[in-house]
């Protein structure tokens, strides 16, 4: 975002809104798209940190393949302003309805901005276990996401490492296998049980139980990155994965009054991204953990014509409101 792009202060807490979208990564900027080009005043509040933007390359969204996500990120950006959206750089710390049915959304604790409609596509937070050495290497030695980074690294050796907070973590060294005759799979407590064991073992997937103590990288010329497990025993490895716990940022939907589901522990959308809060809508990870970068964009796209549709409705009400009043 350079700095003709950047509104002033005022504009921003002057204008009523019909959309204020939290989040510009690929689900919210898809939606501003929709929504700037009906001519809908919207603004896209960013916080510039997107879920992927510490890796080099995207992959898997077709016709953007290998892009840099800030690339990406930019291009939307670009895209978005072309049709007259208004973006600002911050955070949206608080969210409330007001009286006259507003929403009144707080800019970095300060400027009080009003909206008619909200679209929340604040993404999610990666919790890695915690293993010393893994954050340091994340989106460069260490990944979560074979349909993201798995073909890159194919052929060569690779550990996936397991833990308690990631009971998907057989299935990620299942897969695994599909890139790489050479697959380790550090347990490291996570469940596994004996039949998954045999199935794992037959694939051609190597298992060790010992918890990993920490994970080394090198710059020499030994293996780009080593597993160090209790006993004493090392992994070197070209390339790690890992199973995280997914924490979508959904602090501003609940404070709406929308619900978790108790056993998802998401806030359910419809098809359209519509919460069960009238006026307010969610997309990409902020509600679906499993949204990769093209369907967080399908998801953006769906609810930015969906609230198009809502914000229409309002608009003909009004005129026939106006009409009636002129009589
Ligand atoms: C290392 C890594 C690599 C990945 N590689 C790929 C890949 O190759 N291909 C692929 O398809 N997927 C990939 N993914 C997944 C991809 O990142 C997500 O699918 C995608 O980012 C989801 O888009 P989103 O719009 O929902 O959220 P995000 O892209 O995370 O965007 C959310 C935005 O909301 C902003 N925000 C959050 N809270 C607030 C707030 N309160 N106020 C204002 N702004 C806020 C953030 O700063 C951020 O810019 C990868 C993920 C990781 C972790």
């Amino acid at each position: 975002m350079d700095s003709t792009t950047r509104p002033s202060a005022e504009s921003l807490t002057e204008t009523v809104w019909d959309s204020i979208i939290v989040g510009g990564g690929s689900a919210g900027l898809s939606a501003g798209i929709v929504l700037a080009r009906a001519q809908f005043a919207t603004l896209v509040v960013d916080g510039g940190a997107p879920r992927n933007g510490p890796a080099d390359h995207m992959h898997g969204y077709l016709t953007r393949d290998g892009m840099a996500p800030k690339e990406f990120v930019a291009t939307g950006q670009e895209e978005f302003t072309r049709y007259g959206g208004t973006l600002a750089r911050g955070t949206v710390t608080d969210v409330r309805r007001a009286e006259d049915g507003m929403f009144e959304l707080r800019l970095d604790y300060r400027s009080c901005l009003r909206a008619r409609s909200i679209l929340v596509a604040t993404g999610l937070t990666d919790e890695l276990p915690e293993v010393p050495g893994l954050a340091a290497g994340w989106a460069s030695l260490v990944h979560h996401c074979p349909h993201c980074h798995g073909y890159e690294v194919r052929g060569s050796a690779i550990a996936v490492v397991g833990s308690e907070i990631a009971p998907h973590s057989a299935h990620l060294a299942a897969l695994m296998r599909r890139y790489s005759p050479s697959v380790t799979f550090c347990v490291n407590g996570a469940k596994v049980d004996a039949a998954e064991r045999q199935r794992l073992g037959a694939y051609g997937v190597r298992l060790i139980d010992a918890p990993v103590s920490r994970v080394v990288a090198s710059d020499g010329d030994e293996a780009p990155v080593t597993i160090e497990l209790a006993d004493g025993t090392t992994v070197p490895c070209d390339a790690i994965f890992v199973g995280t716990r997914p924490e979508p940022h959904d602090a501003l939907l609940t404070a709406l009054g929308a619900e978790r589901d108790p056993v998802s522990g998401l806030v359910p959308v419809d098809a359209a991204g519509a919460t069960a809060v009238d006026g307010v809508w969610a997309a990409g990870n902020v509600v679906n953990p499993r949204a990769q970068v093209v369907s967080a964009a399908g998801a953006g796209s769906a609810a930015g014509i969906a609230m198009t549709g809502w914000l229409l409705d309002r608009e003909l009400s009004a005129a026939v409101s106006r009409q009636g009043g002129n009589r």
